[in-house]
């Protein structure tokens, strides 16, 4: 096979901080965003948004890494574009090192080019019989980064919805991006 000069790797030039949209988007330097975002497959208007996020949630807490506590949790994101993120539960024997599901989705969301959580699906079954399990106060925070106190968040667990709060609720008063001078997401 014949060998061409190799093109010469592009290399980011620095330039000012990304500002307006771009900085509100959490766009890096040196970062170029994609030209258009994939299709979108989910509307959180969409009746049927409920049913899909919790359907993702249980399936993907099928894939729970949780050895020591034996608790998995599921947890399904939507983002502005209409696509679903989902993330599982990762311990380890270091504990403090373990993810929460909602971290994990969190980080899909973002590698996968969404910057906001427009609704949110937890899936999990709680040691007292049929009530909801609550994202911890950890996740509560992380959710609130990227998602305006309005989201919605669906607890269900493997058999039925148990319930819906608004994570303005179970973070109020929060502190957020707009305290540290930039966008946050909108309701
Ligand atoms: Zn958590």
């Amino acid at each position: 096979m014949a060998r061409g000069p190799r093109p010469r790797p592009r290399t980011p030039r620095a330039g000012p901080a990304p500002t307006g949209e771009a900085a509100s988007a959490g766009i890096m330097r040196g970062v170029t965003p994609p030209a258009s975002p994939p299709p979108a497959d989910l509307d959180r208007d969409d009746p049927a948004c409920a049913e899909r996020l919790i359907a993702a949630a249980r399936a993907v807490r099928r894939h729970a890494y949780a050895p020591y506590s034996g608790f998995a949790v599921g947890a399904a994101l939507l983002d502005e574009h209409g696509r679903v993120h989902v993330g599982c539960n990762v311990e380890n024997a270091a504990y403090p090192q373990g993810l929460c599901a909602e971290a994990a989705a969190i980080g899909a969301l973002v590698a996968g080019g969404g910057r906001r959580i427009v609704a949110a699906a937890i899936v999990a079954v709680s040691a007292r019989a049929a009530l909801p399990v609550m994202p911890c106060g950890g996740c509560r925070q992380r959710l609130r980064e990227l998602a305006a106190p309005n989201l919605r968040i669906w607890l269900a667990d493997e058999r039925e919805v148990l319930g819906e709060r608004r994570l303005g609720d179970l973070l109020p008063e929060s502190f957020g991006p707009s305290d540290v001078g930039r966008t946050g997401p909108a309701s």
